[in-house]
């Protein structure tokens, strides 16, 4: 890969692990400089130097996506050190998984504030360099769960939510030649769910053979395959795929 100026610069949120950091160097080997955001700018490091040992350019940038301060701050980091950002890969998440009659307001608030006020801030920020560029592409990490799922009233309408933001974004900036879609993954083998294995007192080994059986292809998905749709609709290929949801999940059924 060459250090040339007119490399283009992508910024996965989330970056640091899970999905956002194959997302991360699947695009760095498709060609772009990578902004890999995450929370704490120590947890990017893995993913920055996987990039950077492969040949590639990456920054790691310590930023909550939820605080308005930290996303102005840290795209115009990314735009001075790495160049103006035109691809936004809107990855970062969390769970606060409860039944709605145990759920907290807390619970609630949190999952909205980085699925949703996080996407918003993020692409409002990046948007102007894309439309200065006149060109952008925009994937946003949706889920099944956006279809409906037991003790998730907040993830499902995050993600459901993002899937309305995304068409959204699809006809605002799609004069400016920037395309927006979203991902929405069934089960990946990432952190996120070792986290709810916990909760549901079983090993990870045991809930992803649960899992396996329950999926058409049967094997788990994993993050890779997600960066693999999102390297597509990043692509220059990708130019007339605008506003749509591709749902990830080895099989038709969430
Ligand atoms: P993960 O392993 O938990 O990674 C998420 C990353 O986001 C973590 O590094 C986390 O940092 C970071 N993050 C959390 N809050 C943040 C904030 N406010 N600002 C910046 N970074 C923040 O999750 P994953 O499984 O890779 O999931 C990635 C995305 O795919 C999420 O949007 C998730 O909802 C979606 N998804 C995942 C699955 C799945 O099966 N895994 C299925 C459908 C959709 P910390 O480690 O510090 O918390």
């Amino acid at each position: 890969m060459t250090d040339s100026p007119t490399q283009r610069v992508a910024i996965v949120t989330g970056g640091a692990r899970g999905i956002g950091a194959a997302v991360s160097t699947q695009l760095a080997v498709d060609g772009y400089a990578v902004a890999v955001i995450d929370l704490r700018e120590e947890d990017t490091a893995g993913t920055v130097a996987a990039i950077v040992d492969a040949g590639g350019r990456a920054l790691g940038v310590g930023a909550d996506v939820s605080n308005a301060d930290d996303v102005t701050r840290a795209v115009a980091q990314v735009a001075d050190d790495l160049g103006a950002p035109t691809v936004l890969v809107n990855n970062a998440g969390i769970l606060r998984d409860n039944l709605l009659f145990k759920m907290t307001e807390g619970d609630w608030d949190a999952v909205m504030a980085v699925h949703l006020r996080g996407a918003f801030l993020m692409t409002r920020e990046v948007q102007k360099h894309q439309v200065a560029a006149k060109w952008g592409r925009i994937v946003n990490l949706s889920s099944t769960s956006a279809l409906g799922n037991r003790g998730q009233a907040n993830y499902a309408a995050a993600k459901a939510g993002l899937q309305g933001f995304t068409k959204t974004l699809a006809i605002e900036l799609g004069p400016f030649g920037v395309t927006a879609n979203a991902i929405a993954p069934g089960f990946i083998a990432t952190d996120m769910l070792r986290a709810t294995a916990e909760r549901m007192g079983i090993t990870f080994e045991q809930f992803l053979e649960g899992a396996k059986n329950e999926i058409a292809v049967r094997r788990v998905g994993q993050p890779a395959d997600i960066a693999a749709a999102a390297s597509f609709f990043c692509s220059e290929a990708a130019s007339f795929v605008s506003g749509q949801v591709l749902y990830v999940a080895g099989g038709p059924k969430a």
